[in-house]
């Protein structure tokens, strides 16, 4: 392809041919594949695909359901893998609703040729569905992975609400999601147990909680911003939801709201429901008497994912008269760790579904998540490949959730030891529980690499050390 440029260049106007851009633009069709080709699926109506209690009485949460849709074009083999990968190494269990399963290998069906290994290389597959032999043989994990590793549970204000930042709160509402994603940073909390994980309960009831986080932030005005999560609220009953959202617009230091909630893309028949579209009017006009933003910030990884349904859902919302539908996707190898793969899925959502792309997570050091994990270095070679293209508001920043710290964008790096994998970060706020620290915001905070990717010499200091390593050791060189 060529394109023709004009350039001034000194005094002159000359004329420019570029070619070859290492990324080629062009507006791609949203396709919602047909599920027929799913023999489990072949007399599914579109009304039924339609509907979200269809969708959710109809989810994957185990290998057998999985062969029922898929039929015998499901391989032996990589059931067995998918089966061993959820006995030893799952941190979270299955739950796959429909309209997900349907974005994977979506121009193939099972039993055609090569649809095993289609279904294998599947971005949308690798984070949904892992199996065994996807993880790291070597370094399943890295050695100061943790659950909760973003020590959210430590900086609650009350039981589920997370004041890591000056202005800004995380309130958990609930401990599920119509969909579970392999990769989930609160593998603590959320989702059933595995056989390798346990699940932290909360202590107090729903209703108490939730009470308790309004009187915290009624009586905590320097925060205006609070992030609505779970889990995902679309698991919370629609009246429960909105008599929250309710409460934080009546608090009046409240200015922004945002909605957590992957099921936009995972599950979208879910906010195309008449109750929900009626209760978003009610809160986008309250809001709007109020002088309040609210948004909704999705989760999308793969461009596949964003189909016309998920198109529609975002358009839905919007005319709701909220300020936003947002993208906060996470980098995983394998799935979107290529500047093609991150800049196809960005254009996709600003393009076709109208949600802005905002930020793109590093995968966090939670047990089991090594194949999935980037290096730092990677992380920065792929925003740097992915500038220009976009406009600026819409260009995603590569973030890195650095534990007691929070979101630093990928180049605000303090130190960086690409031998050993290890980057030292520094912040400028102290967070909930750093109240009384002098060192607060002069110490520096570590983040790792996965220890497979650097070279020889880092691989074996790691190796030596992990032999007698103990779990208060610091490992800062
Ligand atoms: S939707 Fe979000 S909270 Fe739910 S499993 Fe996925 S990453 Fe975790």
């Amino acid at each position: 392809m060529s394109v023709r440029l004009s350039s001034w260049i000194g005094l002159g106007k000359v004329g420019l041919t570029v070619t070859d851009q290492p990324y080629a633009y062009q507006r791609r069709e949203l396709i919602e594949p047909d599920w027929r080709r799913f023999p489990g699926w072949a007399d599914v109506t579109a009304a039924q695909w339609e509907s979200a209690q269809w969708q959710r009485a109809h989810c994957v949460k185990n290998i057998r359901q999985l062969r029922q849709v898929a039929g015998p074009g499901l391989s032996e083999a990589f059931c067995a893998d998918l089966e061993r990968d959820q006995r030893e190494r799952a941190t979270m269990s299955m739950l796959v609703p429909p309209q997900m399963l349907n974005t994977m290998v979506p121009a193939a069906a099972p039993g055609e040729p090569g649809f095993t290994e289609a279904l294998y290389a599947d971005p949308v597959r690798r984070y949904m569905i892992p199996v065994f032999s996807d993880r790291r043989a070597d370094w399943p994990s890295h050695p100061y992975a943790t659950r909760d590793s973003l020590h959210e549970a430590e900086m609650w204000a009350v039981e589920g609400l997370t004041h890591r930042y000056p202005t800004k709160v995380l309130a958990e509402l609930l401990p599920t999601c119509p969909q579970y994603c392999g990769h989930c940073t609160r593998m603590d909390l959320v989702g059933n147990p595995t056989p390798t994980i346990g699940k932290h309960k909360f202590g107090q009831g729903r209703d108490d909680r939730l009470a308790a986080m309004i009187a915290y932030l009624k009586a905590t005005p320097g925060v205006r911003d609070v992030v609505v999560s779970g889990g995902d609220v679309a698991n919370l009953p629609w009246p429960r939801l909105e008599a929250f959202v309710t409460d934080l617009l009546d608090v009046g230091s409240i200015r922004d709201i945002r909605l957590a909630t992957k099921a936009l893309m995972g599950m979208p028949q879910h906010w195309l429901g008449d109750e929900v579209r009626a209760g978003m009017e009610r809160l986008g006009a309250r809001a709007r008497e109020r002088g309040v933003s609210i948004a909704i910030h999705t989760h999308v990884n793969a461009a596949q994912s964003v189909t016309p349904l998920v198109a529609r859902a975002a358009q839905a919302m919007l005319d709701t008269g909220i300020r936003d539908v947002r993208n906060q996707g996470v980098l995983l190898r394998g799935v979107n760790d290529s500047p093609e793969a991150l800049l196809d899925l960005s254009f996709a959502l600003l393009d076709e579904a109208k949600i802005m792309p905002y930020y793109l997570y590093m995968c966090d050091m939670i047990p089991g998540s090594e194949h999935w994990r980037l290096s730092l270095a990677e992380a920065q070679r792929l925003q740097h490949a992915i500038m220009g293209y976009l406009p600026g508001f819409a260009t995603p920043r590569i973030v890195c959730d650095v534990p007691y710290v929070g979101k630093r964008w990928v180049h605000q790096v303090s130190r960086y030891d690409t031998d050993l994998g290890i980057s030292h970060w520094t912040k400028n706020y102290r967070t909930g529980i750093e109240a009384g620290d002098p060192l607060a915001l002069s110490r520096e905070y570590p983040y790792y690499d996965p220890i497979y990717l650097l070279p020889e010499h880092g691989q074996r200091w790691w190796r030596e050390r992990d032999r007698d390593r103990s779990p208060e050791l610091t490992l800062v060189p």
